[in-house]
């Protein structure tokens, strides 16, 4: 498999003229006169990519609504939640960003009002000719019974700054020993090999630390996540960590009781001192309000354009394509749609087309230790209505050069998006 390098911005983007072409053919036309604005709604991995993309050229006023003052990547996050790196190696200043000159508005979205074309702040109306939402995903607690109740206790940590409360978690556990465990859902959820990478570094530590007591990863789908990656996630299970971890496949976490510290479970009761449940996984509140989709957003493919709704593009975690929800993908959509937004208002679109359009790449990492990585990749592309095709190739075997290429990756990323 050939590694991936530092990522420029074509190879993040990977996406074909025929996509743009798709895309740009179905868009309301901008008033003349000052520069168009276009909001972005997060700073997350897909909001920048937006953001980056839209302030070149400087044709766009660009709006960015982000509550957190910076950026904290959840990307290769575990080697902090295990107590290899510290926080601060995984955050970055919205500094650089705000310098080229994007208007950052420290501040929730709370509504979408699609009529007047605004969205809502506690504080501000901004208006948009063009809205790019990217805000993530949000934690579906009510899939447990008990979870919400124990939300202090058991920290999910897939989101921005919430590691924090893992790594509490986690040191804990370390210094006392017991049952730490770690619940995976059904895909769809935010980078499937997360869970396995988190429960690997933890175990590590474990060896490192004497700890004693065991790691139970009660996972609801029959092997690790995604498929292609069963194996090596299996083999480095049995090579490194046989007397550390417990797999428990195809097992359901029906409730959590924090009481009795028990976890009811399909295959009986799970006793546990600390635990990491990773909940299913949906879009905020946000897209469901604006009538933009369900579970997920709703968009057609090249575009990102949403279904309902023409002038808006949803990018990222919270879109619901089969592409898989990943940081490479989310800011690889974002130069995606920033560069066809810019094309339109310079009213450069180009014919539609009825050739196969190039979908933004992915590329995963499943830390096994903390020198060696799994490598996943992810192409895509997609038929004018139809289905879009999918291929992953995954290291067979976990290996320090994806362990050295996941540690230049991050940083690349981090630089086009934050540098
Ligand atoms: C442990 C872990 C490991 C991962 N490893 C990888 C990996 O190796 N490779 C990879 O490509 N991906 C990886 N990912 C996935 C990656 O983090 C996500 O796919 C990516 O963050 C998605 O980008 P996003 O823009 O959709 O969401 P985010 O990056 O989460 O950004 C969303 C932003 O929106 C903001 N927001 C939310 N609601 C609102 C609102 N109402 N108003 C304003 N702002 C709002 C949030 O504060 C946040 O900053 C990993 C994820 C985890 C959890």
């Amino acid at each position: 498999m050939s590694m991936p390098t530092m990522p420029r911005r074509r190879e993040i983007l990977h996406a074909s003229a025929a996509g743009l072409a798709v895309f740009v053919a179905g868009c309301a036309s901008v008033p003349t006169g000052a520069k168009p604005r276009v909001v972005v709604v997060g700073g997350g991995w897909g909001g920048l990519g937006a953001v980056r993309g839209l302030l070149e050229g400087g044709h766009v006023a660009v709006t960015m609504v982000e509550p957190n003052e910076a950026f904290m990547s959840c990307p290769l996050s575990a080697h902090y939640i295990a107590g290899f790196q510290p926080a601060s190696d995984f955050q970055r200043s919205y500094q650089k960003v705000d310098q080229l000159g994007v208007k950052r508005v420290r501040e929730r979205v709370l509504e979408i009002d699609r009529v007047k074309a605004q969205v809502i702040t506690a504080t501000q109306r901004l208006s948009y000719d063009y809205l790019v939402l990217s805000p993530g995903v949000d934690y579906m607690e009510e899939s447990i019974p008990g979870y919400a109740e124990a939300r202090a206790q058991l920290p999910v940590g897939f989101r921005a700054f919430e590691q924090m409360a893992v790594r509490k978690q986690v040191d804990e556990f370390l210094v006392n020993g017991g049952n730490f465990v770690i619940g995976t859902p059904k895909p769809p959820y935010r980078c499937p090999p997360a869970p396995y990478e988190r429960a690997f570094l933890i175990a590590e530590q474990m060896q490192q630390r004497g700890t004693k007591g065991k790691l139970i990863l009660v996972d609801a789908n029959p092997n690790p996540m995604p498929p292609p990656i069963a194996k090596p996630i299996l083999n480095a299970m049995k090579q490194l960590y046989r007397d550390q971890i417990e797999y428990m496949p195809s097992v359901d976490i029906q409730s959590i009781n924090m009481g009795t510290r028990k976890l009811a479970t399909t295959a009986g009761e799970v006793p546990f001192t600390h635990a990491n449940m990773i909940l299913p996984m949906r879009a905020p509140d946000l897209i469901r309000q604006a009538g933009l989709g369900e579970r997920w957003a709703s968009v057609k493919l090249p575009s990102f354009q949403s279904r309902a709704d023409e002038r808006i593009f949803v990018i990222g975690d919270s879109q619901g394509s089969p592409l898989p929800k990943s940081g490479h993908v989310a800011f690889g959509s974002g130069q995606q749609v920033a560069e066809a937004i810019v094309a339109r208002i310079l009213g450069q679109s180009a014919p539609t087309t009825q050739e196969a359009a190039e979908l933004p790449m992915g590329i995963c990492w499943a830390s096994v230790t903390h020198k060696e990585a799994i490598n996943i990749n992810v192409r895509g592309s997609v038929l004018p209505g139809e289905a879009p095709k999918l291929r992953l190739t995954v290291d067979e075997q976990h290996n320090a050069r994806s362990g050295a290429a996941a540690v230049s990756w991050g940083e690349g990323m981090w630089k086009a998006m934050l540098g």
